[in-house]
């Protein structure tokens, strides 16, 4: 599904610009709302101290200190870096009501929340795709 959104984002990157930057699979779920395959992402199981930037404009959206195991099977966090980082819109796709976050630069598809992450930590899971981040370690 294309992005429908009507809001303006202050970063607007051109088809040509984000087919050359991005891979096939970043490029179909950053940009037309796809999901990784559980499981299965680069990040999904990353240890490392850093900062989880939006892969299409570089956006830092989440650090690892507020990543957690959810168990999910996609990369989780309970807080994004900064609340102005990522953007919510609600998502009435696949018979199913959810929170959509979106890179509040960019307006790239990030992932899914749901009120179901730790409860002394807020409550809140963010679940992310790994293929719509970059990981910048901590040095
Ligand atoms: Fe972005």
């Amino acid at each position: 599904m294309k992005n429908k959104s009507k809001k303006t984002y202050p970063i607007q990157l051109s088809e040509d610009e984000l087919r050359a930057k991005l891979d096939p699979e970043s490029y179909h779920v950053l940009r037309e709302k796809g999901t990784e395959r559980p499981f299965t992402g680069t990040y999904y199981h990353n240890k490392e101290t850093g900062i989880y930037e939006c892969k299409a404009c570089g956006n830092e959206i989440f650090h690892s200190s507020k990543m957690y195991d959810s168990g999910c099977g996609w990369p989780s966090f309970t807080h994004p870096i900064r609340p102005d980082a990522i953007d919510v819109e609600m998502d009435y796709s696949h018979f199913m009501i959810r929170e959509e976050i979106l890179c509040a630069k960019c307006g790239s598809h990030l992932g899914h929340r749901f009120p179901d992450g730790p409860k002394d930590r807020g409550g809140i899971r963010y679940c992310i795709n790994s293929v719509s981040m970059d990981f910048k370690k901590d040095s």
